[in-house]
């Protein structure tokens, strides 16, 4: 399972994300992207919503190693 947070300071509400994952993603009354529901698309969906936020808002982390999914962590140096 993954864990999905929008930062509000930065969301500017053009529910880029609504489109794509509406099961996840709803507006709030400020027209601010929230999570209603991290299960409620698949997660190709919601990496794909993540991917299109104008600013980088959506960052999804996966919630079995804590390590972040989008945007994709560097590989680790050898
Ligand atoms: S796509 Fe990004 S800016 Fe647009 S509503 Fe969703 S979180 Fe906000």
């Amino acid at each position: 399972m993954v864990k999905i947070d929008v930062d509000r300071g930065l969301c500017v509400g053009n529910a880029m994300c609504v489109a794509t994952a509406p099961g996840v993603f709803v507006h709030d009354e400020n027209r601010q992207s929230t999570v209603v529901d991290a299960e409620g698309d698949p997660e190709s969906l919601v990496l794909e919503a993540a991917a299109n936020c104008p600013v980088s808002a959506i960052r999804v982390v996966d919630g079995g190693t804590g390590r972040s999914v989008f945007p994709p962590e560097p590989a680790p140096q050898s």
